[in-house]
């Protein structure tokens, strides 16, 4: 048995009601529906459907999955095999459902019925905007994603190729570290800034990390320079690696 509350039944249904509309346009406007396929990649948090003869990208963010074995929803913030960055946008429909105290929005994952993922992804979309919204379905599973914008076959590149193939993780966002941070023994973490797993980084910020030895050999020089760097000899690591060696360092 599900509970709702009345107020939040209304709330939904007016919601639904404004994103079919919307939904609609944006479907004739992209041609949604004449794809045979789809591709989604969460490194890049990009979507690609197509056809024999063409193609369309765009960029997302993940609203959340319904699994149709358990009937469950889990939002995708709550979501830890999740490696989408941007997944934690979706915390901004959390902070609406305290306000409201509309508990579908503020719990990870609850039951729910084959309504569940539309009426939660045309909330989201209300609250965080985009372009349109998409679902996918395999094995059971149903993927939602509010489209932020349309981009070029050349723009998902672009991307992608800013990724870096970690042997053990597999395609995912670079991080730097320095040659003597690793994932066995403890050598100090430091960063160029605050860093939480899945963050959100703009374009021109990088996941940078370097131990105690080169901290100190950074402030003798009031800084980087070059005898600073040759002494660190930054290397690239994959996202998730960096953030099993901040883990490491940071273990009592
Ligand atoms: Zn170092
Ligand atoms: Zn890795």
């Amino acid at each position: 048995m599900i509970f709702k509350s009345l107020k939040y039944q209304k709330y939904a249904d007016k919601i639904c009601k404004k994103l079919t509309d919307f939904q609609e346009n944006f479907r004739n406007e992209y041609d949604i529906d004449n794809y045979a396929n789809w591709f989604y990649n969460q490194s890049s948090e990009t979507l690609r459907l197509y056809s024999d003869d063409k193609d369309i990208y765009f960029k997302y963010i993940p609203v959340g999955t319904f699994s149709q074995n358990t009937n469950t929803w889990m939002w995708s913030w709550a979501n830890e095999d999740s490696v989408e960055p941007k997944k934690f946008r979706t915390l901004k429909v959390k902070e609406f459902g305290k306000k409201k105290n509309y508990s579908n929005l503020i719990n990870a994952h609850f039951d729910g019925d084959k309504y569940t993922g539309w009426e939660l992804t045309s909330i989201a979309f209300d609250i965080i905007g985009g372009i349109g919204t998409y679902r996918v379905i395999s094995d059971h599973l149903e993927k939602y994603f509010l489209l932020t914008e349309q981009i070029t076959k050349r723009e998902a590149e672009k991307i992608e190729s800013d990724l870096i193939e970690c042997s053990i993780h597999g395609k995912i966002r670079k991080a730097f570290i320095c040659q003597h941070l690793n994932a066995e023994t403890k050598v100090g973490f430091e960063e160029a800034f605050d860093s939480y797993r899945g963050m959100e980084l703009d374009e021109e910020n990088d996941f940078q990390a370097w131990c105690a030895e080169c901290e100190k050999e950074r402030l003798k020089t009031d800084g980087w320079n070059d005898e600073s760097m040759e002494f660190a000899k930054i290397k690239l690591v994959c996202e998730r690696c960096y953030f099993e060696i901040k883990e490491l360092n940071q273990t009592g």
